[in-house]
């Protein structure tokens, strides 16, 4: 067995042959080492060499209790005992079922129905046809569109990149995919862009609301847009207008669910009740893929019929709702009572405020957005102008970051904090210190 040095460079070299990797320029990615997470406890992420990384952005928004928390790996333990897998169709198993009553009642909504699927894009794919189905259903065969927010993000399969338009990641795609109404959405919360944002899509909405199947959005924060923000004010007048008009509401919380704004679901602080509500990546506590797509006793009701009929929700996947995810899912539940988590989320979300209060109009920084835990840095040059695409700002301050000990992943010239909701303030203050140090360096650079 190989040890030490040589064990991570032969790995370096078997990942640089054959892993492509998501989102990822592979050209650039082959040209240096990749930094290769073997284990992880709490905050930290820890590479092959024994390095320790402060996780800044949660294994991709998905930690939320911590790696490696004793509760979750027991829960993980005790389900492996009795079954690993067996499927959803035609049959059910008790993780699945106490799940779907958990999450009944934590949506404070009286969302009775769970359909499970196993990462965000399908969570939002089948509530996207689960609405286009329940229209036609009911009748309403003229309402086949669905409108989206400007710049969202709603995942990679093709129904979810029909209603995404983040230029970069859609453009190419265009033909492939169906046609959707993008109503305006601002960066900043609140102010003047952010009003004129809002009734500009109350526009839209009035000329198109009789088309639309379905209104989806990314409550509060936009997260993939570049932690793009909006506040109530602007979200509940179009999500009350498109209701009034007939169309359902998906609320995709994949990203922000989970307490990461500060409140268990980002819904809570709209005020709205949605027909849908997407589920994924905090839901199995960043251990396990897991999705559930929420929706109503009315919406379901639609689907029923005799078998013949033909009326039943075509859609399944095979690994749908695993007795393993479902299991960790429940016990994170426990774990947001039992560690009041909702009261640490808010502790730190004051600290990480405190520790940016004096970003805004440093040179380079264009803007710090910060909804909860989650935290969006636009870099600019010194003298305010934004970095040219070659320069590849956002991209080399997170490498810098890494240098000094923590792995964050920038959106474009967009540096994202969102660390595991557990993370203690000490840690918090460290990675907002190296954040800052490596902005720094590489301005100097
Ligand atoms: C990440 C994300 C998705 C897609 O989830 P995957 O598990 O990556 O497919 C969908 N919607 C939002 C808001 C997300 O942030």
């Amino acid at each position: 067995m190989q040890h030490g040095r040589d064990r991570t460079r032969r790995l370096a070299q078997l990942d640089h042959e054959h892993v492509w990797h998501p989102f990822t320029q592979q050209q650039q990615w082959t040209s240096r080492p990749p930094l290769i997470i073997e284990r992880a406890q709490g905050a930290m992420l820890y590479d092959t060499e024994g390095n320790g990384y402060i996780d800044g952005c949660s294994s991709l928004w998905t930690n939320v209790h911590g790696h490696r928390h004793p509760r979750l790996d027991q829960a993980l333990h005790d389900q492996l005992a009795r079954l690993a897998h067996s499927t959803l169709l035609g049959l059910s198993h008790p993780p699945a079922i106490e799940l779907a009553q958990r999450l009944v009642d934590v949506a404070p909504w009286g969302l009775k129905r769970v359909f499970y699927s196993d990462n965000g894009s399908t969570a939002t794919e089948v509530a996207l046809k689960m609405a286009f189905q329940y229209q036609q259903q009911v009748g309403a065969t003229g309402r086949t569109r669905f409108a989206a927010l400007q710049e969202a993000y709603h995942g990679d399969t093709i129904g979810a990149v029909s209603v995404g338009s983040i230029p970069l990641f859609h453009r190419i795609y265009r033909p492939m995919l169906f046609d959707a109404l993008a109503l305006p959405a601002p960066v900043e919360p609140g102010g003047d862009e952010e009003a004129q944002c809002r009734d500009r899509a109350l526009a839209l909405l009035d000329a198109h609301g009789h088309e639309l199947a379905a209104l989806i959005v990314e409550p509060l924060v936009q997260g993939a847009a570049g932690m793009k923000m909006h506040t109530r004010d602007y979200l509940r007048p179009i999500l009350e207008k498109a209701r009034q008009m007939g169309v359902l509401l998906i609320a995709d919380e994949v990203a922000v669910g989970f307490a990461r704004t500060g409140t268990l679901f980002a819904m809570e602080q709209v005020g709205v009740t949605p027909d849908f509500l997407c589920l994924a990546k905090g839901l199995a506590a960043g251990y396990l893929p897991l999705a559930a797509t929420l929706t109503t006793e009315a919406v379901y009701e639609a689907f029923l019929a005799e078998p013949h009929a033909h009326k039943q929700f075509f859609h399944g996947h095979t690994f749908t709702g695993n007795p393993l995810a479902c299991a960790v899912a429940l016990a994170s539940l426990d774990l947001f009572e039992e560690e009041d988590v909702l009261d640490r989320v808010l502790d730190a979300s004051r600290h990480m405020a405190a520790l940016l209060k004096n970003w805004v109009g440093k040179p380079g920084i264009a803007s710090v957005r910060q909804t909860g835990v989650m935290v969006g840095i636009d870099l600019v040059r010194p003298d305010g102008t934004p970095w040219p695409p070659e320069a590849q700002m956002g991209h080399r301050v997170c490498m810098k970051a890494r240098d000094l000990g923590a792995v964050l992943r920038p959106l474009g010239d967009t540096l994202v904090l969102n660390p595991p909701l557990s993370i203690h303030d000490a840690e918090l203050t460290q990675l907002v210190r190296i954040t800052s140090d490596a902005i720094l360096a590489e301005q100097k650079a």
